[in-house]
């Protein structure tokens, strides 16, 4: 997939694009189109990565802003004290659709355990 193609890159592109609900100079959130609880986000970098295979120590950074982003929409969200699962998947096992990473931020009831 080249990154014209690319969803996620797309929004990351378009500076006026009606989805985000946070922006930042690395990162955007979106709502999940189909969500699987409440609250389902989606944490996404500006920059193409196409997964936890493309990650290395240059990209310590990005996944820390990731992480810090997701609690700050937690935050706003209402939801550090009632809970939260953060979900990456990496390949297909895991069922990964979009080959952008992303960190799903999800919440609002209680989520069944994982398998
Ligand atoms: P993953 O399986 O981890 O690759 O997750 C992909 C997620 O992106 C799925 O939960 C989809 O519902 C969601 N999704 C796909 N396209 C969009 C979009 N344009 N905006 C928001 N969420 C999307
Ligand atoms: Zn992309």
């Amino acid at each position: 997939m080249t990154t014209k193609q690319c969803v996620f890159c797309n929004i990351a592109k378009d500076p006026v694009h009606p989805s985000p609900i946070y922006r930042d100079e690395r990162v955007f959130v979106v709502k999940d189109i189909n969500p699987k609880a409440p609250i389902h986000l989606l944490v996404v970098p500006n920059q193409h990565l196409n997964s936890l295979a493309y990650i290395g120590p240059g990209q310590v950074p990005i996944m820390g802003h990731l992480f810090v982003v997701a609690e700050e929409m937690a935050r706003r969200e209402g939801v550090t004290l009632s809970g939260f699962r953060l979900t990456l998947n990496q390949g297909q096992d895991s069922g990964q659709e979009l080959d952008h990473l992303h960190l799903h931020l999800m919440a609002g009831r209680k989520l069944r355990a994982m398998g």
